[in-house]
């Protein structure tokens, strides 16, 4: 075991500092080194002078391992990240023969001609430095050591960025040990997920930490060791987190990878009827890479001829019991089970069922609400939502108050309706 190593982010660029754009880089860069051993315990921003990135590097450097700047990389005037490490190194920038010419070969590819003198910079490096490769655009990264400090300088863009962190990860990372597991868990609180590990004795291993990450989607559970530890002490001790939080615990990263798992591993196929959610349910599913073997897809019946007229619900029923009901919630999750069943080409073991079989493998989900900031009443608030769910087991919907302003009764709704969809599956089960 030895002392975890410090990582610090400087984030290059007038745009981010203008308020123009928000940072995107600093969760995945954090998740990426986290991984691989590194906490980051500072984030900076500089604009595109190189004075002032030259300046931030000697002082971030001092006293950390790992360095990550992202930005500045482009061909144009404003882009002097790769002059500011220079200067700091006190080396000129010369050209790389290998660069250029897969520069070259790239704009040729693009037909954008033969690359300007501005473009060219982009093949200029710090004397001395490694050059980083960047699979997804033009501007490679590079890689040098300031004062004992290892420095990566990749590209801005963020799909570029997070293309070129793993090459980072793996270099600063160690293999023969492990830094973290982290439980993902659902409908729980945080105080009571403690309880429950601290009254059934667990205690994080020597040389780890435990924290509790709430967040929108639930909370999570980390065990982190600064240092490393073998892998098969964070095994155990993730296997002891589980027993102990039983069914809260997920078997996924998040609630919609592990809805899409459950799914999966009983050949149940989603499908999602979506008011006020306006289809962030359907979206947080086919966020899950593979859902499409899951998910038959969804409607957004925001007006109430929709409701009616593409999910089947009654309109009488709408008209007396208003649409935020318990009955409309459930004849939503019945219509869109049963008209997707039938619609369901894609799926055989559908096609087998058959439209009126007793037995569908799909699982309804409905959400129908009033998110705010108007449409309150005193019987149904804003914040009032119904979500209901129709399987080969019966049908119904649960009422639910969610406090806050519109996004996050939305994202609470989703949430909540995917947790709910996670239980059926899994319950379905018993
Ligand atoms: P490229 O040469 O590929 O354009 P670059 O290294 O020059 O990359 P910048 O010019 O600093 O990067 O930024 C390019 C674009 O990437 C910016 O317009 C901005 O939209 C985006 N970008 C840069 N940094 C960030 C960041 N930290 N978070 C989100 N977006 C960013």
């Amino acid at each position: 075991m030895s002392e975890a190593r410090v990582g610090r982010i400087l984030l290059v660029g007038d745009e981010l500092l203008g308020g123009t754009i928000s940072d995107r880089n600093v969760r995945m860069i954090t998740t990426a080194l986290a991984n691989a051993g590194v906490e980051i315990d500072r984030v900076e921003f500089a604009r595109d002078d190189r004075a002032v990135i030259a300046q931030a590097i000697r002082r971030l450097a001092e006293g950390a391992d790992v360095l990550v700047l992202t930005g500045g990389l482009g061909p144009t005037s404003d882009d002097v990240t790769r002059d500011g490490v220079a200067d700091c190194l006190g080396v000129p920038l010369v050209e790389d023969a290998g660069a250029l010419e897969r520069l070259t070969a790239l704009m040729a590819e693009r037909g954008l001609g033969a690359p300007s003198e501005n473009v060219k910079r982009q093949a200029r490096f710090p004397r001395g430095a490694t050059i980083v490769a960047n699979p997804v655009g033009s501007a490679a990264g590079f890689r040098v050591r300031v004062q004992g400090c290892d420095l990566w300088s990749l590209p801005g863009v963020p799909m570029e960025a997070s293309a070129m962190i793993d090459a980072v990860a793996r270099a600063v990372g160690r293999p023969d040990v492990s830094w973290e597991r982290t439980i993902a868990t659902a409908g729980i609180g945080e105080v009571r997920v403690a309880e429950r590990l601290e009254g059934g004795g667990f205690h994080a291993p020597p040389g780890a930490r435990l924290a509790f990450l709430p967040g929108p989607g639930g909370v999570r559970v980390r065990v982190f060791a600064p240092g490393g530890l073998d892998a098969d002490v964070l095994d155990a001790a993730e296997a002891e987190v589980r027993a102990l939080l039983g069914d809260w615990a997920l078997p996924g990263r998040s609630i919609e990878e592990s809805v899409v798992a459950a799914a999966r591993a009983r050949n149940r196929w989603l499908a999602t009827a979506e008011s006020c959610t306006g289809g962030l349910i359907g979206a947080r599913i086919t966020d899950v890479p593979g859902s499409s073997s899951v998910y038959l897809g969804g409607v957004v019946a925001y007006a109430n001829e929709i409701k009616a007229g593409q999910l089947g619900v009654d309109p009488a029923r709408i008209e007396s019991e208003g649409a935020v009901s318990e009955v409309v919630a459930t004849a939503m999750a019945v219509g869109v089970r049963e008209r997707f069943a039938a619609a369901g080409g894609a799926g055989s073991a559908i096609a087998a069922a058959g439209p009126s079989g007793a037995v569908l493998p799909v699982l309804g989900l409905s959400v129908t609400g009033v998110a705010g900031p108007g449409g309150g009443t005193p019987e149904k608030p804003v914040g009032t939502v119904w979500i209901g769910w129709a399987d080969d087991r019966g049908a119904g919907a649960s009422s639910f108050r969610f406090p806050g302003p519109r996004e996050m009764v939305r994202e609470r709704t989703v949430n909540k309706a995917l947790e709910i969809a996670y239980r059926r599956l899994v319950e379905s089960d018993g």
